[in-house]
């Protein structure tokens, strides 16, 4: 059973790299990715504390 989706959309992110990026899926999906991405393009450190403003960051996809 999927959950709804959920978005993450780069363009809501604070970064300096002008990235347009969205990424859906369910949400454990999205923030595997996302972080990975934050961490890989944006040059964030993996934390617990990165992971919770990415989640707060989601939305549900219309
Ligand atoms: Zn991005």
């Amino acid at each position: 059973m999927y959950g709804s989706r959920k978005v993450a959309d780069c363009r809501q992110f604070p970064s300096d790299i002008n990235c347009s990026l969205t990424i859906s899926g369910t949400e454990e999906e999205v923030l595997k990715i996302a972080v990975r991405h934050a961490v890989e393009e944006y040059g964030h450190k993996n934390s617990p504390e990165l992971v919770k403003q990415i989640r707060a960051l989601l939305k549900d996809e219309n």
